[in-house]
C-alpha cells in the first residue's frame, strides 16, 4: 500500500457514500435503506453502517480536486459509485465526446480516490449496453471487451468499459475490492423523464400526457420489434445491500431479469398504455432507429449466488411507477 494511503488501522466504523445518490438507482437506494420492509437479512442494511448521499451539488466529481474535498469530509470505508452522465440513445449519439470525457473523468477520480482514501470496497455501475454490438446471446460478464459497443453510444460504453479495466488494475496492483455491476435498462420511481431520458420514462410521461389531452394515438421511435430487458431500481438497491456484505471479486456482476423478463419495446409500450388507462393507437416511426435489437444479458451468475431473489415484475414495477409520477409530476423531486 503506498504510505500516502489514508491509515485506517484503528478506525471501525462503516461509512457508505453513494455518488449519484440524488439519481434514479440513488433514490432507490435510499428507498432500501430507510423504507424496505424485509425480514431476509441479506437486503438488510447492517446496524452502526452511516449512508451518505451524494448529488452533483456536494461537488463535481470531474474535478479532482472537488471530488478530493468530498472524500476529505466523509471518508468512506464504501463506495457505492453511481454518479455519471446518464442519457437514452438520442441523447447519447448527440454528446458522444461528452459522455465520453465526462464519465472518463468522474470514474478516474473517483477510483483513485477510494484507493487513496484506502476504501475497503467499491461498487461501480456499468451497463449491459456497453456489451459489443456483435456477439452472440445470451451475454455474459465474461464478453465485456470482446469487440465494439454499438455506433450509437460509443463514447459512454468505451468510458464505463474502463470502469472494469480500472477494478481489475487495482486489484492486480494493490489488492482492491473494487467491483462493478452490469444492469439491463433500469427504471422506477426518481427517474429522468425530462430531457435526455430513457425509454420507460419518456413513455409514461408521453403516455400519462395522451391520456390527460384525450388524444387518439402516441408516436413511439423504431418498429417496436427490438427486444429488452427492463429492471426495477429497487430491486438493484437490494442486490447492492447484498453485495455489500457478502461479494468481494473485482469480476463484475450481470444484474438482469430471468429469461422471461425479455420483452419487446412493442409489448412494454402496451403494458405502461394498460397500466395508465390510455386506449388509444401506438404509431411506429419506422424512421428513428431501433438501436441493438437485442442484447439478452445472462444473469446465471447473479443467480448463482442468489438463486431465489423475486424479480419485480415489469406491470408491477412500472405500476408503481406510474403512480410515482402521477404524484409527484408537479413537485420538485421529478425531472421534467
Ligand atoms: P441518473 O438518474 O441520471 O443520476 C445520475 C446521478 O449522478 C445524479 O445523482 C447526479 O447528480 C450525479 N452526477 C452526474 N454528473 C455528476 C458529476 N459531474 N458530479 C457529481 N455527481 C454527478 O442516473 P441513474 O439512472 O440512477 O444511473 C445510475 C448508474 O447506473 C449510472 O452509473 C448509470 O451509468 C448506470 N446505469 C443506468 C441505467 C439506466 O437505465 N438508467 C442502466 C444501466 C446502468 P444530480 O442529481 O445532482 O445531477
Amino acid at each position: 500500500m503506498a504510505a500516502s494511503n489514508l491509515d485506517r488501522s484503528a478506525d471501525t466504523a462503516v461509512r457508505i457514500l453513494v455518488t449519484g445518490g440524488s439519481g434514479l438507482v440513488g433514490k432507490a437506494l435510499q428507498w432500501a435503506v430507510a423504507e424496505l420492509e424485509t425480514t431476509d437479512v441479506r437486503f438488510q442494511k447492517r446496524p452502526g453502517e452511516e449512508w451518505s448521499f451524494l448529488t452533483s451539488k456536494d461537488g463535481d466529481l470531474r474535478d479532482l480536486a472537488s471530488a478530493r474535498a468530498i472524500f476529505e469530509r466523509w471518508t468512506p470505508t464504501v463506495v457505492i459509485h453511481l454518479a455519471a452522465r446518464v442519457g437514452g440513445v438520442f441523447a447519447n449519439m448527440a454528446y458522444q465526446a461528452d459522455f465520453l470525457n465526462d464519465n472518463l473523468a468522474i470514474n478516474q477520480n473517483v477510483l483513485r480516490l477510494c484507493h487513496e482514501f484506502n476504501v475497503d470496497k467499491v461498487i461501480s455501475c456499468l451497463s449491459t449496453c456497453i456489451f459489443p454490438d456483435k456477439t452472440t446471446y445470451p451475454i455474459n460478464e465474461t464478453m465485456l471487451h470482446d469487440g465494439p459497443p454499438h455506433d450509437s453510444n460509443f463514447g459512454y460504453a468505451y468510458a464505463k468499459r474502463m470502469l472494469d479495466v480500472a477494478n481489475r488494475a487495482y486489484a492486480s496492483q494493490h489488492g482492491r475490492k473494487f467491483t462493478g455491476i452490469i444492469p439491463t435498462n433500469i427504471y422506477g420511481p426518481y427517474d429522468n423523464f425530462g430531457e435526455g431520458s430513457h425509454f420507460v420514462p419518456a413513455l409514461i410521461k408521453r403516455v400519462q400526457a395522451a391520456r390527460e389531452n384525450g388524444a387518439e394515438n402516441i408516436q413511439a421511435a423504431g418498429s417496436g420489434a427490438a427486444l429488452r430487458q427492463f429492471i426495477y431500481s429497487r430491486d438493484i438497491a437490494r442486490i447492492i445491500i447484498w453485495m455489500i456484505h457478502e461479494y468481494d471479486s473485482a469480476e463484475p456482476l450481470i444484474l438482469a431479469g430471468d429469461a422471461d423478463s425479455e420483452i419487446s419495446i412493442r409489448q412494454a409500450i402496451d403494458t405502461i398504455c394498460k397500466i395508465s388507462g390510455f386506449a388509444g393507437r401506438v404509431e411506429w416511426d419506422t424512421t428513428k432507429t431501433d438501436g441493438q435489437l437485442r442484447k439478452t444479458a445472462d444473469n446465471a451468475k447473479l443467480k448463482s449466488y442468489l438463486k431465489d431473489f423475486d424479480f419485480t415484475p415489469f406491470e408491477t414495477g412500472v405500476k408503481e411507477t406510474v403512480e410515482w409520477f402521477v404524484e409527484n409530476k408537479d413537485g420538485s423531486e421529478c425531472r421534467l
